[in-house]
């Protein structure tokens, strides 16, 4: 049987929420199988669980926000990609303010706490959507033309096209395909950081958004070149971090894919909006668990190896 994971032990981090650049205080503990993964606000006077699914996305300005009632946690992406990439089904996350901490901008310090903390193998079957049919979602005409697509696929791989027509982006790849049965999310996509452009971190902080980043939690771009003095981790670290942002953006569906997933120039709001499209399609998907672990897709059976 290809089994549920959790984690062996408690782990905690500390760190400032990008947006709101509020200190912030993550545990992340172990939950029962078929838990899910289920955000605590522990700060608020009478604590509040938001359970992760398509459906408690709020609000996708900037990044992915999950919420109940007046409850919320923003920026719950980079923490959501590092749970999909390492196969985690089932966690609790206690947050102690309203914004994930950004830590180095990327999934990569996420990876490492799951990490160090353990998984383990729990006794219940890993519960996968898999789509039996394709669903797209398609916005705008001509230059302005963004779209996503989830098609058939015994397996889980991502292809991601930008197009910022920007001097320091487009000198870079633009194209990126990852399969995450390969078993290299830590090495090939978990260091991506997120990206922005110094012409909008004014409006940005004006409406009260990028208050905690800089260039030790973003790479940062005036309108010619990178400005952060150790240059790109990746070649094609922009087009990475948006395989990175649509692997979190995805998984709060609240089950790994059994799918290819094709977009360009998509984002949070647009992956959102492709989850809720599938849903509504009851014909274009089901839910599939395997008691035989040899017809599960190739890269899955072995929690991943680090770096
Ligand atoms: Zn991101």
């Amino acid at each position: 049987m290809l089994q549920q994971r959790t984690l062996k032990t408690i782990t905690r981090a500390v760190g400032v929420g990008l947006h709101s650049g509020q200190r912030v205080e993550l545990t992340l503990r172990p939950a029962q199988p078929d838990t899910g993964i289920v955000f605590r606000r522990v700060d608020l006077a009478q604590p509040v669980d938001i359970p992760i699914s398509a459906t408690a996305v709020t609000d996708t300005r900037m990044a992915s926000t999950i919420g109940t009632g007046n409850a919320k946690v923003h920026t719950v992406e980079h923490l959501m990609s590092a749970c999909a990439g390492l196969g985690i089904d089932n966690l609790y996350v206690d947050i102690t303010a309203e914004e994930v901490p950004i830590l180095d901008g990327s999934s990569a310090s996420f990876v490492f706490l799951l990490q160090s903390a353990g998984i383990e193998l729990q006794n219940a079957p890993r519960r996968f959507i898999r789509v039996t049919r394709p669903v797209e979602v398609r916005q705008g005409e001509g230059p302005a033309t963004k779209w996503a697509r989830l098609a058939p696929y015994h397996g889980y791989k991502l292809s991601f096209e930008i197009d910022f027509d920007h001097p320091a982006v487009d000198s870079t790849g633009q194209r990126v395909e990852f399969d995450l049965g390969s078993g290299n999310y830590s090495r090939d996509i978990a260091r991506a950081r997120t990206f922005g452009f110094t012409r909008d971190v004014e409006m940005m902080r004006s409406s009260g958004l990028a208050l905690g980043g800089g260039l030790d939690n973003a790479i940062v771009m005036d309108d010619y070149k990178v400005l952060n003095s150790e240059g790109l981790r990746y070649d094609d670290e922009f087009v990475k971090h948006k395989i990175l942002d649509a692997m979190g953006d995805l998984y709060l569906i609240g089950k790994p894919l059994l799918a290819a997933y094709s977009a360009f120039r998509s984002g949070h709001a647009m992956n959102n909006l492709l989850l809720r499209e599938l849903l509504a399609q009851h014909d274009a998907w089901e839910e599939v668990t395997f008691e035989d672990e040899r017809q599960a897709p190739s890269g899955f059976l072995q929690p991943l190896r680090a770096w």
